[in-house]
């Protein structure tokens, strides 16, 4: 592996773009950054290539968790590595001031990668018993690249800002569980708790734009799991049967009425089933019904709401058909990302002297997102996107052409170079925002 080392021009741009204690002069500021990520951008390309053709899922990213650990000791972080089984935590202190925690996710999906890039992944894993492709097509990978590459940006300015930096990268946020598992590990006992959060995730917008929101940011996930209970029997003779199969149908078009009747239809909510478990031939009625699902909502008291909804609909169908009460598990995932506005306040100032009409404030995104976790543990936080695909293309897709693949799609393939370089830029300048409203005291 290549050695990573910034460039003197570079850094002689820096010292000229942030004079102490005074306003930052953010062109001057992002342009040497984008020159000094030119300049160092070989080694984040093929640390970013070689994360990307071998990706790990949720709790497994043990090989990812060693080449980001390797990389910020290089860079000279103290780093702590099996923190919440296999997160990272990576500390650089450097004199008084605030702490600030930069995260990145290392896991990627049980899925085929379908992009035919050069990198593409063809690995696979074990995955509830089963043999499943993994692919990072939420692109973890880029997050990843650009934590390092922000991390490396900071320690060559280090004698222009003062504080903490905390950077930490978690595992199994698809399962939206690795936030909670580093927090159960100490995360904010055995470390600093930050005195503010950020953190980054790409999407199909045109590469160089960023996207940020005030308040909630994305949804609330409760995973849902239903089992209906009847009586199996002959498929030819159902009277002397408690059909569970007809119950699951019947609770899977019926619940759509707890969205569309019971809460408030200007509010955010959703319940999908996305997978059904029942018998094993045509002519046999099983016993049970197995139904698993997604409830989103944005609001706690909407989420209430579906909440009690679902159960009364699960316990009517199953009354209905004369069988036993269901078994209805609802269970707690991520809660909604709710960005603070003091945070925003100074961190968008930076941004959009940087970008201009590139970033922009957008509505909260119906996707959920475990970093939720940390902010609910007292983190006052920043949450941005940055787009992926060239502008051409976002463009014609927006006048009616071919749809980009969006996250999760076999397809999703960010342009590297373009995005990781926003990535670093963007972040280096939300970190330098933080420690500089602080060092002039506002
Ligand atoms: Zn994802
Ligand atoms: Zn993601």
């Amino acid at each position: 592996m290549k050695r990573f080392l910034g460039p003197l021009l570079a850094s002689a741009a820096l010292a000229l773009a942030l004079p102490a204690h005074a306003e930052l002069d953010v062109p001057a500021l992002k342009s040497a950054i984008e020159t000094s990520v030119e300049s160092n951008y070989d080694h984040l390309d093929t640390l970013y290539k070689d994360i990307h053709a071998h990706p790990e899922i949720a709790f497994q990213e043990v090989k990812t968790a060693a080449k980001l650990a390797a990389e910020m000791r290089a860079l000279g972080f103290e780093v702590t590595e099996h923190v919440g089984i296999t997160g990272v935590v990576a500390i650089y202190k450097n004199g008084n001031g605030p702490t600030v925690m930069v995260r990145t996710e290392l896991d990627a999906l049980p899925m085929e990668e379908k992009t035919g890039l050069p990198y593409a992944s063809h690995d696979k894993t074990i995955w509830n018993g089963r043999e499943t492709p993994v692919a990072h097509s939420c692109g973890h990978d880029i997050h990843m690249a650009s934590w390092v590459g922000t991390a490396k940006m900071l320690v060559g300015m280090k004698d222009k800002w003062q504080g903490t930096l905390m950077f930490i990268a978690q595992p199994a946020e698809e399962i939206v569980s690795g936030a909670r598992a580093m927090l159960a590990d100490g995360l904010f006992t055995r470390f600093p708790k930050p005195d503010v959060g950020l953190a980054l995730h790409d999407r199909p917008g045109a590469y160089g734009t960023l996207a940020y929101r005030v308040g909630v940011g994305s949804s609330a996930a409760d995973g849902l799991t239903v089992k209906f209970r009847g009586r199996g029997g002959h498929g030819a003779e159902p009277q002397a049967t408690i059909d569970p199969v007809m119950m699951a149908a019947r609770f899977i078009v019926d619940v759509q009425s707890v969205i569309s009747r019971e809460k408030d239809p200007t509010e955010f909510a959703v319940v999908s089933i996305g997978s059904i478990h029942a018998g094993t031939v045509g002519n046999i009625i099983p016993d049970e019904a197995v139904l698993y699902g997604t409830i989103r909502t944005f609001k706690p008291d909407v989420r209430a709401k579906v909440h009690d909804g679902i159960q009364r609909t699960a316990k009517a169908v199953a009354a209905m058909a004369g069988a036993p009460a269901p078994e209805v598990e609802i269970a707690e995932g991520a809660k909604a990302v709710m960005n603070d506005p003091g945070v925003v306040a100074i961190v968008e100032k930076v941004l959009k002297a940087a970008y201009g009409d590139k970033i922009r404030q957008t509505p909260p995104v119906t996707p959920s997102e475990d970093y939720s976790e940390f902010i609910a543990a007292g983190v006052p936080s920043m949450f941005f996107n940055i787009g992926v695909y060239e502008p051409e293309r976002v463009r014609a897709s927006q006048e009616g052409g071919p749809a980009l693949p969006p996250n999760h799609s076999p397809q999703f393939a960010p342009m590297p170079k373009p995005t990781i370089a926003t990535g670093v830029t963007a972040m280096t300048l939300a970190v330098l925002s933080v420690f500089d409203q602080r060092a002039r005291g506002q």
